[in-house]
């Protein structure tokens, strides 16, 4: 469709799979909740940005997303959004199940800025987040995870801390994001993140971000998505 084509040329969004969902123009297109759709408006957007516009849609349909953007251009709630609509189509936790959404970055200071983008647009009293981090005291974070959270952040190396000393399981991830893939390679963090996805089912969603497309980062996408959609802003060879 002509109309679709030209808005992705205008908004430099490339595309590949089969069968991509066309993008939405507006926030109400999308289908999120009604208190998820009043934060966003409340916080003064006025649009979707190209990565968001693309690839909730196609996040939306389940599928596995590989999602391509430079920093700054709205990846964490290009995955977030959609989270929160898998978590309301989970049933209930129960007391000692592990997380339903686990989203994986490279620091601390990333985890906690996806978790308070998190409380803000995913109302803390409806959808309960944590976020687990190196450098910090254990106790409150295994407090946190004893209550139940629907959604963990966490950096590789204490979340297998955590895994180890059975503070939490990943038996209920259904939804699983690598956030900033490339710099978590660069860091060194491939090994924690086989150890910590070869605990997840494998008929998961996953979705994996990142501003660069090193051949690292294919290879880790090769090995983790199934037949995933590809959403790249910008240029197509990052
Ligand atoms: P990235 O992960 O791609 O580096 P972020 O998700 O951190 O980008 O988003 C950068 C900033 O843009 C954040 O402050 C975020 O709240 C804001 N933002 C996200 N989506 C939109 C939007 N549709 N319109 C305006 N600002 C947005
Ligand atoms: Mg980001």
């Amino acid at each position: 469709n002509e109309e679709i084509e030209e808005y992705r040329k205008k908004k430099n969004i490339h595309i590949s799979g089969d069968g991509v969902p066309k993008p939405v123009y507006t926030f109400e297109e999308a289908s999120f909740p009604s208190y998820v759709l009043s934060e966003v408006l409340k916080a003064g957007f006025t649009e979707p940005s190209p990565i968001q516009s693309q690839g909730w849609p196609m996040a939306l349909m389940g599928r596995d997303l590989i999602g391509l953007a430079e920093t700054g251009s709205g990846k964490t709630l290009a995955y977030l959004l959609p989270a929160i609509v898998h978590i309301n189509a989970q049933p209930y936790l129960e007391p000692g199940d592990g997380p339903i959404v686990l989203a994986l970055a490279p620091t601390r200071e990333l985890a906690v800025q996806i978790q308070q983008e998190c409380a803000r647009f995913g109302m803390s009293s409806k959808i309960k987040s944590t976020c687990i981090y190196g450098g910090a005291p254990k106790g409150p974070q295994i407090r946190d995870l004893r209550t139940g959270v629907e959604i963990v952040i966490a950096t590789p190396g204490r979340l297998i801390d955590m895994l180890d000393s059975r503070c939490t399981n990943l038996k209920r991830v259904t939804y699983l994001v690598l956030d900033e893939a490339d710099r978590m390679l660069d860091m060194g963090f491939e090994p924690q993140i086989k150890a910590i996805v070869s605990q997840i089912r494998p008929d998961r969603q996953t979705l994996l971000w990142s501003a660069t497309w090193p051949n690292e980062v294919k290879a880790i996408a090769a090995a983790f998505l199934k037949d995933p959609y590809q959403v790249t802003i910008g240029s197509q060879d990052l």
